[in-house]
């Protein structure tokens, strides 16, 4: 059974710590679109910043890009997403309830939880209809069908149709990827779970272009990559696995397909998705373009068209995860404390300065070392309040550090740093912390 608790918890913690906000809240929100607060701008583009660390800045064989939202109308022809971007729709027409076909299994009876949608004894659901995912509007000024354009649904296409610019404007040679990090917009059915299924959201993707042939180790490959950049970033390694896809559940453009998957409270889900495209998106782009997209392999004297390992990631779906695994809950001298329990890299802010007293110089030297440190990590100052207030404020936000100068530091120019998990303490010089709490985040 999900635990539905958990996840009112940690949505209560999101907007009362300035996580997630609904979007347009103060209008009555927008269905399953969200808006990330102070520390949850952070948290993402932690999350971002790591990705792109790993995939493009770490590696000599990956490329970045950043390609715009908006794209010839022809790109999602080519791509298979007019035709075939569907889910099936089916609707109750005694509760008026909205389903998607393939996930029935998944969906509860708005009138009987405890059973399937079709279930109960009044279900009345309508055949399975098409409903195609993808938001239109119209570019220029006349709203005529010549004009309908779409907001991307993946990032992917961008990077498809600029594979030979990048080529030809650096160095690379296959196999080589592109990186990209950027905004997809999905008209989803059934979505929620919180920032699990959004109509607006971020993808991180990569595709590895490589030589027919060699695709299936290069998957491999990346299946191995992909699955240690989730145990990096500090997710519970027992908490994901694999889920392979049966020739039934394979992309039209799939050879291969294998998603990561996390254990929500509401069941085992995909977070990412590694994808064996073979030359389908390559393929499909030369036909629809005429322009020719293969590549001259000089040291075989051959020509093919490459095969793509893909790396689909959604940042916000790998922002929940973090939440969901970092979320937990001690009794400590009778009270409860909540802690998320990032790992220092993904923590939105660094280290908190505290002066233990608002006297005897401590506020002004707290500032000071507030101020310095500010300029190497995100840092926060906190002088309101008892110091064991503070503390809990900060383990809520997941603050790995709590620097707080007390009676002894105007006199030896020592602080204590305590830690947000194991809640001991120790001395470090206050030359010595940046050092410290940069090493460690
Ligand atoms: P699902 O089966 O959950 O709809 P999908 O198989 O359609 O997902 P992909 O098209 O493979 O997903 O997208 C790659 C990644 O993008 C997913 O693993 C997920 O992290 C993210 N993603 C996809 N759709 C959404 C969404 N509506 N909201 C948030 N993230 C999403």
């Amino acid at each position: 059974m999900a635990d539905t608790t958990l996840m009112e918890k940690l949505v209560s913690l999101c907007k009362r710590r300035g996580f997630v906000f609904q979007s347009s809240e103060i209008y009555g929100g927008l269905g399953s679109v969200w808006d990330y607060g102070p520390l949850g701008v952070e948290l993402k583009k932690n999350v971002k910043d790591r990705w792109w660390r790993a995939m493009v800045h770490a590696r000599d064989d990956i490329e970045g890009l950043d390609a715009a939202i908006l794209m010839a109308p022809q790109v999602w022809e080519a791509s298979g997403h007019v035709a075939g971007f569907t889910d099936p729709l089916v609707d109750c027409r005694t509760c008026k309830a909205r389903f998607r076909a393939d996930k029935i299994q998944d969906a509860q009876c708005p009138q009987k939880p405890s059973k399937h949608p079709g279930e109960h004894s009044t279900c009345d659901l309508t055949e399975p209809r098409l409903f195609n995912l993808m938001f239109k509007t119209f570019m220029g000024p006349v709203e005529e069908q010549a004009a309908v354009i779409y907001l991307r649904p993946e990032t992917a296409q961008g990077i498809y149709v600029n594979y030979l610019n990048v080529l030809n404007s650096s160095r690379q040679k296959v196999p080589f990827g592109i990186a990209q990090i950027g905004k997809a917009f999905r008209n989803e059915i059934t979505p929620g779970n919180f920032i699990f299924r959004t109509r607006e959201f971020e993808q991180m993707e990569m595709q590895f272009f490589v030589k027919p042939g060699s695709d299936g180790e290069w998957f491999e490959r990346w299946r191995e990559w992909r699955m240690e950049w989730h145990h990096s970033v500090g997710l519970a390694p027992a908490k994901l696995r694999w889920h392979p896809h049966g020739p039934g559940e394979l992309a039209h453009y799939a050879k291969a397909a294998y998603d990561i998957e996390y254990e929500f409270p509401f069941g085992w889900n995909e977070i990412e998705g590694i994808h064996n495209r073979s030359d389908f998106d390559l393929g499909r782009h030369q036909q629809y373009s005429g322009k020719k997209l293969d590549y001259f392999d000089q040291a075989t004297n051959t020509r093919f068209v490459p095969y793509i390992i893909e790396t689909s990631a959604g940042a916000d779906r790998v922002t929940l995860t973090l939440l969901v695994d970092a979320y937990r809950e001690e009794v400590v001298e009778g009270e409860t404390r909540v802690v998320l329990g990032f790992h220092p890299s993904i923590a939105p802010i660094k280290a908190a300065v505290l002066p233990l007293v608002k006297k005897d110089g401590m506020p002004e030297l707290a500032e000071r070392i507030y101020h310095d440190l500010k300029r190497r990590f995100t840092c926060f100052y906190d002088d309101s309040g008892a110091i064991g207030r503070r503390y809990r404020r900060m383990d809520e936000a997941g603050t790995p550090f709590c620097i707080t100068v007390d009676g002894q530091t105007t006199g030896d120019q020592t602080v204590t740093i305590r830690l947000r998990d194991a809640m001991t303490q120790t001395r470090v010089g206050v030359d010595q912390l940046g050092a410290w709490v940069s090493e460690r985040v």
